[in-house]
């Protein structure tokens, strides 16, 4: 199905064209004519399946269809994203969908300055896209009105309701007077988003593609089993073994990617960093580095990375594995996006079987396992083993009847109990 077929404006179709949109994706064909027609939506995609057009093409052909005068702090349309970067991303792919017609788009997010912010709003505006806590500042300081808002986005609105923005929504939602055609982007559903959802859509039309098609069709996945302590060497191996060009790491800690970012650069690959303690501007000259291929190597943290688009990226590495399945397929949606071919690695330690095994359920796939000699995990026994000295190296810990391997609780424990019966015997002495 074209993008002209659906009588989108030959600007419209050009611009898409020049993005490199030929036929409309699955979410896409199902979302787009019910939003053209003003329905509100409720869509359970994934990222990585084309849901940013899906939702912004039709609000920005009906902006087209209705050309307004623009109002100071005026906002048309509003679509509320998690992340920064998600933000930014999303007013990215717009601009370029508009690069033919007059609408203007801004983002606006946290870690940036106010008042530049305050600028772009005050010309109006027929889109706005923003992350909800720094949005809601603008409206405390009246930098910005949503007094005749005609469409409203949430994109990833489980992850908002996952980083605790659910006040926040409600204190939006609070001061929208109109009755906008809404749409909710999110890959799970929760009793919580029910409750949202049945809050603020109106007999909302349900499209739903499912997570197996996101990730399973054009991505290659594997597993190398390695012990925790291997994975740094064997990332370092593999990268260079195999020659790839840019991998995205994910870590699950930002103590992990700071240390994998120093060990990789000892061992000449180039990486950088993208977690939440970085300022947004080092975050974003990282990513920059990462996609003009500065950089070999991203390490990067669930939260920070995500919604991020990079085109093409070949290989997707869990250095650790997530805790929870449906991370797995939100981190592997970066990789085989559109159809291109992606390869999905992941280092998992004995410890991390049993997330492999949910993840497998999930994506109703078994993923192959690969043994790289050098890497076998130690055996059972000697993790056993591994695991008893642990806790043997506890009990030395927990010892009494030499003082100098007490605990410092143990000893300010012995301290109080001192001190209390001093207390007790000058008292019975008085
Ligand atoms: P999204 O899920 O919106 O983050 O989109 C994932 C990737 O697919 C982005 O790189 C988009 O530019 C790309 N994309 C979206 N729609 C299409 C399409 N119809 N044809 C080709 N690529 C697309």
């Amino acid at each position: 199905m074209s993008f002209a077929s659906q009588s989108f404006s030959p600007e419209i179709v050009r611009a898409l064209t020049e993005c490199g949109y030929e036929k409309l994706t699955p979410i896409q064909q199902q979302a787009i004519p019910h939003a053209r027609r003003g329905h509100d939506i409720l869509a359970n995609a994934q990222t990585g399946t084309g849901k940013t057009a899906a939702f912004s093409l039709p609000i920005i052909q009906q902006i087209c269809d209705k050309p307004k005068q623009r109002s100071r702090f005026n906002v048309r349309a509003l679509i509320l994203a998690p992340t920064r970067e998600l933000a930014a991303q999303i007013a990215k792919n717009i601009e370029d969908y508009t690069k033919y017609v007059s609408i203007n788009v801004a983002a606006i997010y946290g870690g940036t300055k106010m008042a530049s912010q305050e600028k772009k709003l005050e010309q109006g505006l027929d889109i706005l896209v923003a992350t909800p806590g720094r949005l809601l500042e603008h409206m405390e300081l009246n930098n910005v009105s949503l007094a005749n808002l005609e469409f409203l986005v949430f994109d990833e609105a489980d992850r908002m309701l996952d980083m605790g923005f659910i006040s926040d929504i409600r204190l939006i939602m609070n001061d929208i007077r109109t009755q906008p055609q809404t749409m909710l982007f999110s890959a799970t559903f929760s009793s919580q988003m029910n409750k949202l959802s049945n809050e603020i859509l109106r007999k909302p039309k349900r499209i739903s593609v499912s997570p197996e098609n996101a990730t399973a069709e054009t991505v290659a996945h594997v597993v190398y089993p390695v012990d925790d302590d291997r994975k740094r060497e064997l990332l370092s191996e593999l990268i260079g073994k195999k020659n790839w060009q840019q991998v995205l790491v994910f870590v699950n800690y930002k103590e992990t990617a700071n240390e994998l970012v120093k060990e990789l650069k000892l061992d000449g690959i180039k990486a950088v960093l993208c977690h939440g303690d970085k300022a947004q501007s080092a975050r974003r000259r990282a990513l920059e580095e990462f996609k003009e291929g500065k950089a070999r190597v991203m390490v990067a943290t669930e939260v920070a990375a995500r919604g991020l688009d990079i085109q093409g990226l070949p290989h997707v590495v869990n250095y650790d594995m997530p805790f929870l399945a449906e991370d797995y397929v939100h981190r592997i949606g970066r990789t085989g996006r559109a159809g291109q071919q992606g390869h999905a690695v992941s280092f998992v330690s004995r410890e991390e079987e049993l997330t492999l095994v949910q993840v497998e359920k999930l994506i109703r796939q078994r993923i192959r396992r690969i043994q790289l000699a050098g890497y076998e995990p130690a055996n059972r026994d000697a993790l056993l083993h591994k695991m008893q000295t642990k806790s043997a190296f506890k009990d030395r810990q927990g010892r009494t009847n030499n003082p100098t391997d007490q605990s410092d609780a143990e000893r300010r424990a012995r301290l109080r109990r001192a001190v209390l019966n001093k207390s007790k015997i000058t008292k019975l002495k008085k």
